[in-house]
Protein backbone atom coordinates (compact mmCIF):
# COMPACT_ATOMS: atom_id res chain seq x y z
CA UNK A 1 0.00 0.00 0.00
CA UNK A 2 1.15 3.76 -0.95
CA UNK A 3 0.28 6.39 1.52
CA UNK A 4 1.00 9.62 0.48
CA UNK A 5 0.23 13.14 1.95
CA UNK A 6 -0.34 16.40 0.09
CA UNK A 7 0.10 14.15 -3.12
CA UNK A 8 0.77 16.27 -6.67
CA UNK A 9 -1.93 14.71 -8.88
CA UNK A 10 0.18 16.42 -12.11
CA UNK A 11 1.06 12.68 -13.69
CA UNK A 12 -2.48 11.14 -12.53
CA UNK A 13 -4.86 13.03 -14.82
CA UNK A 14 -4.06 12.85 -18.59
CA UNK A 15 -4.58 16.67 -18.62
CA UNK A 16 -2.03 17.50 -16.87
CA UNK A 17 -3.85 19.70 -14.26
CA UNK A 18 -1.31 20.85 -11.71
CA UNK A 19 -3.46 20.15 -8.66
CA UNK A 20 -2.53 18.15 -5.31
CA UNK A 21 -4.88 16.23 -2.73
CA UNK A 22 -4.82 15.73 0.99
CA UNK A 23 -3.65 12.50 0.85
CA UNK A 24 -3.20 9.73 -1.99
CA UNK A 25 -3.76 6.06 -1.27
CA UNK A 26 -3.12 3.20 -3.63
CA UNK A 27 -3.94 -0.52 -2.61
CA UNK A 28 -3.09 -3.86 -4.08
CA UNK A 29 -5.98 -6.17 -2.64
CA UNK A 30 -9.64 -6.01 -1.69
CA UNK A 31 -8.20 -6.88 1.96
CA UNK A 32 -6.44 -3.57 2.00
CA UNK A 33 -9.07 -1.64 0.33
CA UNK A 34 -11.50 -2.73 2.96
CA UNK A 35 -9.40 -1.79 5.89
CA UNK A 36 -8.51 1.71 4.03
CA UNK A 37 -12.25 2.30 4.23
CA UNK A 38 -12.84 1.38 7.74
CA UNK A 39 -10.19 4.31 8.78
CA UNK A 40 -11.65 7.97 9.08
CA UNK A 41 -10.17 9.34 5.66
CA UNK A 42 -9.47 13.15 5.02
CA UNK A 43 -13.34 13.80 3.31
CA UNK A 44 -14.24 13.91 0.16
CA UNK A 45 -12.80 10.52 -0.98
CA UNK A 46 -12.55 10.21 -4.67
CA UNK A 47 -11.49 6.79 -6.15
CA UNK A 48 -9.76 7.61 -9.46
CA UNK A 49 -8.20 5.42 -12.27
CA UNK A 50 -5.78 6.75 -14.83
CA UNK A 51 -7.23 10.06 -14.91
CA UNK A 52 -8.30 10.01 -18.05
CA UNK A 53 -11.80 11.32 -18.15
CA UNK A 54 -11.26 13.93 -15.36
CA UNK A 55 -10.97 17.98 -14.88
CA UNK A 56 -9.78 18.29 -11.62
CA UNK A 57 -11.23 22.11 -10.84
CA UNK A 58 -8.38 23.05 -8.25
CA UNK A 59 -6.86 21.16 -5.17
CA UNK A 60 -8.77 18.42 -3.91
CA UNK A 61 -9.22 18.62 -0.25
CA UNK A 62 -9.56 15.08 0.67
CA UNK A 63 -8.34 11.34 -0.33
CA UNK A 64 -7.79 10.21 -3.54
CA UNK A 65 -7.75 6.71 -3.76
CA UNK A 66 -6.28 4.38 -6.55
CA UNK A 67 -6.13 0.66 -7.30
CA UNK A 68 -3.17 -1.41 -8.09
CA UNK A 69 -4.82 -4.36 -7.96
CA UNK A 70 -3.80 -5.93 -10.82
CA UNK A 71 -3.85 -9.52 -13.01
CA UNK A 72 -5.63 -11.04 -15.76
CA UNK A 73 -6.81 -14.38 -15.97
CA UNK A 74 -8.29 -15.96 -18.77
CA UNK A 75 -10.74 -19.12 -18.04
CA UNK A 76 -12.10 -21.33 -21.01
CA UNK A 77 -15.84 -21.30 -21.20
CA UNK A 78 -16.13 -23.90 -24.03
CA UNK A 79 -16.41 -21.23 -27.54
CA UNK A 80 -15.77 -18.83 -24.92
CA UNK A 81 -13.24 -17.46 -22.85
CA UNK A 82 -13.92 -15.02 -19.60
CA UNK A 83 -10.81 -12.61 -19.31
CA UNK A 84 -11.05 -11.45 -15.70
CA UNK A 85 -9.41 -8.10 -15.06
CA UNK A 86 -7.71 -6.60 -12.18
CA UNK A 87 -9.61 -2.78 -11.53
CA UNK A 88 -5.84 -1.16 -12.09
CA UNK A 89 -5.07 -3.04 -14.92
CA UNK A 90 -4.30 -0.60 -17.87
CA UNK A 91 -7.23 -1.33 -19.90
CA UNK A 92 -5.46 -1.70 -23.45
CA UNK A 93 -2.85 -4.29 -22.13
CA UNK A 94 -5.59 -6.20 -21.33
CA UNK A 95 -6.90 -5.67 -24.61
CA UNK A 96 -3.26 -6.08 -26.60
CA UNK A 97 -3.05 -9.70 -24.28
CA UNK A 98 -6.54 -10.67 -25.26
CA UNK A 99 -5.86 -10.23 -29.39
CA UNK A 100 -2.67 -11.75 -29.03
CA UNK A 101 -4.62 -14.48 -27.94
CA UNK A 102 -7.22 -14.19 -30.37
CA UNK A 103 -10.15 -13.80 -28.66
CA UNK A 104 -12.76 -11.10 -30.00
CA UNK A 105 -14.60 -8.84 -28.07
CA UNK A 106 -12.18 -5.60 -26.90
CA UNK A 107 -10.08 -5.20 -30.10
CA UNK A 108 -12.31 -1.91 -30.89
CA UNK A 109 -11.60 -0.69 -27.93
CA UNK A 110 -8.04 -0.39 -28.33
CA UNK A 111 -5.85 2.22 -27.40
CA UNK A 112 -8.89 3.67 -25.32
CA UNK A 113 -6.48 5.17 -22.07
CA UNK A 114 -7.73 4.58 -18.84
CA UNK A 115 -8.06 1.14 -16.35
CA UNK A 116 -10.70 -1.99 -16.92
CA UNK A 117 -12.43 -0.78 -13.21
CA UNK A 118 -12.93 2.87 -14.81
CA UNK A 119 -13.98 0.85 -18.15
CA UNK A 120 -17.10 -0.60 -16.21
CA UNK A 121 -18.40 2.53 -14.40
CA UNK A 122 -17.75 4.67 -18.16
CA UNK A 123 -19.08 1.61 -20.33
CA UNK A 124 -15.91 2.79 -22.34
CA UNK A 125 -17.27 2.67 -26.37
CA UNK A 126 -15.26 3.16 -29.88
CA UNK A 127 -16.36 2.08 -33.16
CA UNK A 128 -19.26 0.21 -32.56
CA UNK A 129 -18.25 -1.71 -29.32
CA UNK A 130 -19.33 -0.72 -26.05
CA UNK A 131 -17.87 -1.81 -22.88
CA UNK A 132 -21.61 -3.38 -21.16
CA UNK A 133 -21.32 -5.32 -24.66
CA UNK A 134 -18.73 -7.78 -23.22
CA UNK A 135 -18.94 -7.37 -19.48
CA UNK A 136 -19.34 -10.33 -17.99
CA UNK A 137 -20.03 -9.29 -13.99
CA UNK A 138 -18.36 -6.53 -12.22
CA UNK A 139 -16.93 -6.94 -8.57
CA UNK A 140 -17.20 -4.24 -6.35
CA UNK A 141 -17.19 -3.49 -2.41
CA UNK A 142 -19.69 -1.12 -1.09
CA UNK A 143 -17.83 1.66 0.27
CA UNK A 144 -19.93 2.27 3.05
CA UNK A 145 -20.55 -1.09 4.61
CA UNK A 146 -17.12 -2.84 2.84
CA UNK A 147 -19.13 -5.57 1.61
CA UNK A 148 -18.65 -7.21 -1.47
CA UNK A 149 -21.07 -6.73 -4.12
CA UNK A 150 -21.17 -8.71 -7.70
CA UNK A 151 -23.16 -6.97 -10.43
CA UNK A 152 -24.41 -8.97 -13.95
CA UNK A 153 -23.58 -6.55 -17.36
CA UNK A 154 -27.50 -7.07 -16.97
CA UNK A 155 -27.28 -5.09 -13.72
CA UNK A 156 -25.51 -2.44 -14.87
CA UNK A 157 -28.24 0.25 -16.49
CA UNK A 158 -25.31 0.34 -19.53
CA UNK A 159 -26.42 3.28 -21.99
CA UNK A 160 -24.16 5.64 -24.23
CA UNK A 161 -21.13 6.42 -21.93
CA UNK A 162 -23.39 5.68 -18.86
CA UNK A 163 -23.80 3.30 -16.04
CA UNK A 164 -25.51 2.77 -12.82
CA UNK A 165 -22.16 3.41 -10.89
CA UNK A 166 -22.16 6.91 -12.12
CA UNK A 167 -25.61 7.05 -11.06
CA UNK A 168 -24.28 5.99 -7.64
CA UNK A 169 -21.39 7.67 -7.59
CA UNK A 170 -18.95 6.99 -5.12
CA UNK A 171 -21.29 3.94 -3.97
CA UNK A 172 -19.36 1.03 -4.83
CA UNK A 173 -15.93 0.71 -5.77
CA UNK A 174 -14.80 -2.04 -8.25
CA UNK A 175 -11.87 -4.10 -8.12
CA UNK A 176 -12.07 -6.67 -10.59
CA UNK A 177 -14.27 -7.13 -14.02
CA UNK A 178 -15.12 -9.90 -16.01
CA UNK A 179 -15.02 -9.82 -19.70
CA UNK A 180 -16.97 -12.66 -22.01
CA UNK A 181 -14.70 -13.21 -25.23
CA UNK A 182 -14.93 -15.93 -28.20
CA UNK A 183 -12.51 -17.34 -30.18
CA UNK A 184 -15.18 -17.68 -33.16
CA UNK A 185 -14.39 -14.75 -35.64
CA UNK A 186 -16.69 -11.89 -34.98
CA UNK A 187 -15.18 -8.70 -35.65
CA UNK A 188 -17.23 -5.96 -35.86
CA UNK A 189 -16.02 -3.73 -39.07
CA UNK A 190 -19.14 -1.70 -39.69
CA UNK A 191 -18.27 1.46 -38.14
CA UNK A 192 -16.26 4.68 -39.20
CA UNK A 193 -13.68 3.70 -41.55
CA UNK A 194 -12.47 0.68 -40.60
CA UNK A 195 -13.07 -1.14 -43.84
CA UNK A 196 -10.85 1.86 -45.39
CA UNK A 197 -8.21 0.61 -42.69
CA UNK A 198 -8.12 -2.80 -43.97
CA UNK A 199 -8.46 -2.32 -47.79
CA UNK A 200 -6.67 -4.99 -49.87
CA UNK A 201 -7.31 -7.24 -46.85
CA UNK A 202 -9.07 -10.48 -46.70
CA UNK A 203 -11.67 -9.83 -44.16
CA UNK A 204 -12.65 -13.35 -43.85
CA UNK A 205 -8.75 -14.26 -42.59
CA UNK A 206 -8.15 -11.20 -40.19
CA UNK A 207 -7.22 -11.72 -36.65
CA UNK A 208 -8.14 -9.24 -34.10
CA UNK A 209 -5.12 -8.21 -33.85
CA UNK A 210 -5.10 -6.70 -37.57
CA UNK A 211 -8.37 -5.18 -36.81
CA UNK A 212 -6.57 -3.71 -33.14
CA UNK A 213 -3.49 -2.56 -35.62
CA UNK A 214 -6.43 -0.99 -37.53
CA UNK A 215 -8.09 0.82 -35.12
CA UNK A 216 -4.89 2.22 -33.29
CA UNK A 217 -3.56 3.58 -36.70
CA UNK A 218 -6.92 5.50 -36.87
CA UNK A 219 -7.16 6.98 -33.74
CA UNK A 220 -3.67 8.02 -33.84
CA UNK A 221 -4.49 9.99 -37.04
CA UNK A 222 -7.07 12.20 -35.37
CA UNK A 223 -6.95 11.61 -31.34
CA UNK A 224 -4.12 12.96 -29.00
CA UNK A 225 -1.84 11.05 -27.16
CA UNK A 226 -1.90 11.92 -23.31
CA UNK A 227 1.89 11.19 -23.65
CA UNK A 228 2.60 13.99 -25.77
CA UNK A 229 -0.35 16.53 -25.70
CA UNK A 230 -2.92 16.86 -22.55
CA UNK A 231 -6.38 16.03 -22.80
CA UNK A 232 -9.46 13.92 -21.21
CA UNK A 233 -10.51 13.02 -24.74
CA UNK A 234 -13.82 14.11 -25.98
CA UNK A 235 -15.11 17.14 -23.89
CA UNK A 236 -18.62 17.12 -24.59
CA UNK A 237 -20.98 14.23 -25.04
CA UNK A 238 -22.74 14.39 -29.03
CA UNK A 239 -26.37 15.73 -28.27
CA UNK A 240 -29.38 13.72 -28.82
CA UNK A 241 -32.07 16.12 -30.46
CA UNK A 242 -35.86 16.15 -31.70
CA UNK A 243 -36.82 15.37 -35.48
CA UNK A 244 -38.26 18.85 -35.61
CA UNK A 245 -35.25 21.10 -34.10
CA UNK A 246 -32.94 18.75 -36.36
CA UNK A 247 -35.17 19.75 -39.10
CA UNK A 248 -34.37 23.73 -38.27
CA UNK A 249 -30.99 23.26 -37.82
CA UNK A 250 -31.10 21.63 -41.21
CA UNK A 251 -33.20 24.23 -43.06
CA UNK A 252 -30.55 27.16 -41.43
CA UNK A 253 -27.23 25.80 -42.29
CA UNK A 254 -26.61 27.17 -46.08
CA UNK A 255 -25.48 23.83 -47.89
CA UNK A 256 -28.14 21.86 -46.16
CA UNK A 257 -25.36 19.36 -45.24
CA UNK A 258 -25.83 18.44 -41.12
CA UNK A 259 -23.69 15.27 -40.26
CA UNK A 260 -26.22 12.97 -37.98
CA UNK A 261 -27.72 9.30 -36.95
CA UNK A 262 -31.08 8.48 -36.99
CA UNK A 263 -32.23 7.00 -33.59
CA UNK A 264 -34.75 4.26 -33.44
CA UNK A 265 -36.94 6.31 -31.22
CA UNK A 266 -37.21 9.08 -33.62
CA UNK A 267 -34.25 11.31 -32.18
CA UNK A 268 -31.34 12.50 -33.94
CA UNK A 269 -27.49 12.71 -32.70
CA UNK A 270 -25.63 15.14 -34.06
CA UNK A 271 -21.87 15.29 -33.38
CA UNK A 272 -21.19 17.84 -31.15
CA UNK A 273 -17.97 18.09 -33.31
CA UNK A 274 -19.71 19.34 -36.42
CA UNK A 275 -21.25 22.07 -33.66
CA UNK A 276 -18.25 23.01 -32.41
CA UNK A 277 -16.45 23.17 -36.04
CA UNK A 278 -19.31 25.15 -37.09
CA UNK A 279 -19.34 28.00 -34.42
CA UNK A 280 -15.50 28.58 -35.23
CA UNK A 281 -13.99 26.79 -32.18
CA UNK A 282 -11.51 24.52 -34.47
CA UNK A 283 -8.28 25.22 -33.08
CA UNK A 284 -9.61 28.05 -31.10
CA UNK A 285 -7.21 29.15 -28.14
CA UNK A 286 -8.08 30.52 -25.15
CA UNK A 287 -4.96 30.95 -22.09
CA UNK A 288 -3.13 27.60 -22.13
CA UNK A 289 -6.31 25.31 -23.65
CA UNK A 290 -7.08 24.88 -26.76
CA UNK A 291 -9.81 23.11 -29.55
CA UNK A 292 -7.66 20.45 -31.14
CA UNK A 293 -7.91 20.85 -34.75
CA UNK A 294 -7.96 17.33 -35.75
CA UNK A 295 -10.65 16.67 -34.24
CA UNK A 296 -13.00 19.79 -32.61
CA UNK A 297 -14.94 17.05 -29.78
CA UNK A 298 -11.26 17.30 -27.68
CA UNK A 299 -10.03 20.10 -25.36
CA UNK A 300 -6.53 20.10 -25.54
CA UNK A 301 -3.72 21.64 -22.40
CA UNK A 302 -2.10 22.67 -25.75
CA UNK A 303 0.21 24.59 -23.57
CA UNK A 304 1.21 22.07 -20.90
CA UNK A 305 0.46 24.67 -18.45
CA UNK A 306 -3.11 25.39 -18.83
CA UNK A 307 -5.18 26.00 -15.67
CA UNK A 308 -8.48 24.37 -14.53
CA UNK A 309 -10.06 28.23 -15.16
CA UNK A 310 -8.80 28.29 -18.74
CA UNK A 311 -10.13 24.98 -19.56
CA UNK A 312 -13.55 25.41 -18.39
CA UNK A 313 -13.54 29.37 -19.70
CA UNK A 314 -12.90 27.88 -23.10
CA UNK A 315 -15.93 25.05 -22.44
CA UNK A 316 -18.02 27.95 -21.24
CA UNK A 317 -17.65 29.75 -24.15
CA UNK A 318 -18.13 26.98 -26.75
CA UNK A 319 -21.47 25.92 -25.18
CA UNK A 320 -22.62 29.48 -24.94
CA UNK A 321 -21.62 29.76 -28.85
CA UNK A 322 -23.32 26.08 -29.75
CA UNK A 323 -26.56 27.14 -28.00
CA UNK A 324 -26.55 30.60 -29.78
CA UNK A 325 -26.48 29.06 -32.79
CA UNK A 326 -28.22 25.64 -32.63
CA UNK A 327 -30.41 26.28 -29.57
CA UNK A 328 -28.58 22.98 -28.14
CA UNK A 329 -26.67 22.71 -25.08
CA UNK A 330 -23.72 20.59 -24.72
CA UNK A 331 -23.11 18.60 -21.64
CA UNK A 332 -19.36 17.44 -20.74
CA UNK A 333 -18.27 13.74 -21.13
CA UNK A 334 -15.64 14.78 -19.20
CA UNK A 335 -16.21 14.49 -14.84
CA UNK A 336 -15.42 17.48 -13.16
CA UNK A 337 -14.12 17.64 -9.78
C1 LIG B 1 -7.01 10.71 -25.71
C2 LIG B 1 -8.24 10.10 -25.09
C3 LIG B 1 -9.09 9.33 -25.86
C4 LIG B 1 -10.23 8.76 -25.29
N1 LIG B 1 -11.04 8.00 -26.08
C5 LIG B 1 -12.14 7.42 -25.55
C6 LIG B 1 -12.99 6.59 -26.35
O1 LIG B 1 -12.74 6.34 -27.53
N2 LIG B 1 -14.09 6.07 -25.77
C7 LIG B 1 -14.41 6.29 -24.45
O2 LIG B 1 -15.43 5.77 -23.99
N3 LIG B 1 -13.62 7.06 -23.67
C8 LIG B 1 -12.50 7.63 -24.18
N4 LIG B 1 -11.71 8.42 -23.39
C9 LIG B 1 -12.09 8.69 -21.99
C10 LIG B 1 -11.43 7.74 -20.97
O3 LIG B 1 -10.38 7.02 -21.54
C11 LIG B 1 -12.45 6.76 -20.38
O4 LIG B 1 -13.52 7.44 -19.79
C12 LIG B 1 -11.80 5.81 -19.35
O5 LIG B 1 -12.68 4.77 -19.00
C13 LIG B 1 -11.38 6.53 -18.07
O6 LIG B 1 -10.63 5.60 -17.32
P1 LIG B 1 -9.70 6.03 -16.14
O7 LIG B 1 -9.14 4.79 -15.53
O8 LIG B 1 -8.75 7.04 -16.58
O9 LIG B 1 -10.76 6.66 -15.13
P2 LIG B 1 -10.78 8.09 -14.42
O10 LIG B 1 -10.83 9.14 -15.46
O11 LIG B 1 -9.73 8.18 -13.39
O12 LIG B 1 -12.20 8.01 -13.68
C14 LIG B 1 -13.38 7.98 -14.42
C15 LIG B 1 -14.54 7.66 -13.47
O13 LIG B 1 -14.44 6.30 -13.05
C16 LIG B 1 -14.43 6.25 -11.61
N5 LIG B 1 -13.55 5.14 -11.23
C17 LIG B 1 -12.27 4.93 -11.65
N6 LIG B 1 -11.82 3.77 -11.14
C18 LIG B 1 -12.82 3.26 -10.38
C19 LIG B 1 -12.96 2.07 -9.58
N7 LIG B 1 -12.00 1.15 -9.47
N8 LIG B 1 -14.15 1.89 -8.92
C20 LIG B 1 -15.15 2.81 -9.02
N9 LIG B 1 -15.07 3.94 -9.76
C21 LIG B 1 -13.91 4.14 -10.43
C22 LIG B 1 -13.91 7.60 -11.17
O14 LIG B 1 -14.33 7.90 -9.85
C23 LIG B 1 -14.54 8.51 -12.21
O15 LIG B 1 -15.89 8.76 -11.84
C24 LIG B 1 -10.54 8.98 -23.92
C25 LIG B 1 -9.66 9.75 -23.14
C26 LIG B 1 -8.52 10.30 -23.71
C27 LIG B 1 -7.58 11.10 -22.84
Amino acid sequence: MIRIPSFDLSSRNTFGMKVSCAMYIEYTSVEELKSILAEALPQPVFHIGGGSNLLFRGDFPGTVLHSAITGIDFHDDGDEVIAEVGAGVVFDDFVAESCRRGLWGVENLSLIPGEAGASAVQNIGAYGVEAGDVIDKVFCIEASSGKEVVFRASECAYGYRDSRFKHEKGRYIVTRVTFRLTRRYCPSLGYGNIKAALEGRDLEALTPLDVRDAIIRIRREKLPDPAEIGSAGSFFKNPVISKEHFDRILASVPDGKVPHFDLPDGTVKVPAAWMIDTCGFRGAVRGGAKVFEKQPLVIVNDSGSASPEDIIALEDEVIAAVRDRFGVILHPEVEHI
